[in-house]
C-alpha cells in the first residue's frame, strides 16, 4: 500500500465515529462530498511516463480501514476507548492517573507512531490489577493501528481464543482457518492473558499459535492481570475472596508460552486505582 501521511484529511478523527451497534464497536464513516478523483466510483485513473494505470482511489482509504475496524471484534463497551478518553474526562478534565497509566498512555503512543507495516514489530503486553484501564489503553491503540496505519488486528479474550479453538479441534477441524487467521493476523491483540483454568492441551494450542506467529514475524498485543515472571508455583487466586493473584504470568501459560511472550512483546504495567469502582467518563 502507497504511504499516506498521517494529516491526509479522509483519516482525521472528524471523518468517522465509533458506536456501539450490539455486541461490537462499529465504525462509520461520516458523509463527505462525492470525490472529484474518481467521482465516488472508487477506482482513480493515473498516469506515469505516459502509462495509464487504473487503482482504488485515495479516497477509499477510510472505507478500506473502516471495514478494518469493524473486522477486528471491538466489544461494544469499548467504541469510546481513545488515547484521549483514557487520560480526559467528558468534559475534557485530565484524570488523575497513576503515573505508571501515563507511562504506558505514552509507551502506547510510542508504538503506534513507531509501528512499520509489513515489518517485524515487537508487540506489548499491559499488565496490572483489575480495573485499570488496560482493556482501554489496547483498543485504543488498535484504532491507532487501524486508522493511521491501515493494519489488520483481530481482537480476541483470552478465554474466548480457547473456546474457540477447542470447537475447532472438537470438530474435527484441526487446520481451522481460525487457527491460521490468528496465527497469521499482522496484529493479534488478547485480552486477559492467562485468565481462566488451563489444561495442557489449551496450553498446547496457545503455543503453537503463539510460534506460529513469532515465525511468521506476527505483532502480538494483549493484557494480563497477571504479572510477568517465570513459573512460581504459586497457588491460584481464590476468586470468592478476590484476593489479589500472586501467580505470575509464568505460572498461568507455563514456562514454554510464557519465554515465547517474552521474545515477542514488551510487558508494560499499567497500576493506579480501580477505574471499575466509579463510573468511567
Ligand atoms: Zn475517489
Amino acid at each position: 500500500m502507497i504511504p499516506i501521511p498521517q494529516e491526509h484529511p479522509a483519516l482525521s478523527l472528524d471523518a468517522y465515529r465509533v458506536v456501539a451497534k450490539g455486541e461490537r464497536a462499529v465504525a462509520e464513516a461520516l458523509s463527505r462530498p462525492i470525490c472529484p478523483a474518481c467521482n465516488g466510483t472508487g477506482q482513480a485513473r493515473s498516469e506515469r511516463d505516459g502509462i495509464v494505470t487504473v487503482g482504488r482511489c485515495r479516497c477509499q482509504m477510510l472505507p478500506d480501514r473502516v471495514h478494518l475496524f469493524n473486522q477486528a471484534g471491538i466489544p461494544a463497551r469499548y467504541a469510546h476507548a481513545t488515547f484521549i478518553s483514557f487520560a480526559q474526562d467528558k468534559n475534557g478534565l485530565l484524570k488523575a492517573l497513576d503515573p505508571s497509566a501515563i507511562r504506558a498512555l505514552g509507551l502506547c503512543s510510542q508504538f503506534v507512531d513507531g509501528f512499520k507495516t509489513g515489518q517485524l514489530n515487537r508487540g506489548m503486553i499491559l499488565y496490572g490489577d483489575v480495573g485499570r484501564g488496560k482493556t482501554h489503553l489496547l483498543i485504543a491503540t488498535i484504532r491507532e493501528l487501524i486508522f493511521r496505519h491501515g493494519v489488520p488486528v483481530r481482537f480476541m479474550e483470552f478465554s474466548r481464543l480457547l473456546s474457540l479453538l477447542k470447537a475447532g479441534y472438537s470438530e474435527g477441524r484441526s487446520d481451522a482457518p481460525l487457527l491460521s487467521e490468528l496465527s497469521e493476523v499482522p496484529v493479534l491483540a488478547i485480552d486477559e492473558l492467562g485468565k481462566g483454568r488451563l489444561s495442557d492441551w489449551e496450553l498446547t494450542i496457545i503455543d503453537e499459535v503463539v510460534s506460529r506467529r513469532y515465525n511468521g514475524m506476527g505483532c502480538t498485543l494483549g493484557t494480563s492481570n497477571y504479572a510477568p515472571g517465570d513459573p512460581s508455583g504459586a497457588s491460584p487466586p481464590n476468586l470468592a475472596t478476590h484476593t489479589v493473584p500472586t501467580q505470575t504470568l509464568g505460572d498461568r501459560v507455563g514456562e514454554r508460552v510464557y519465554s515465547r511472550f517474552l521474545q515477542l512483546s514488551d510487558f508494560v504495567q499499567v497500576a493506579g486505582h480501580d477505574h471499575r469502582a466509579q463510573p468511567l467518563g
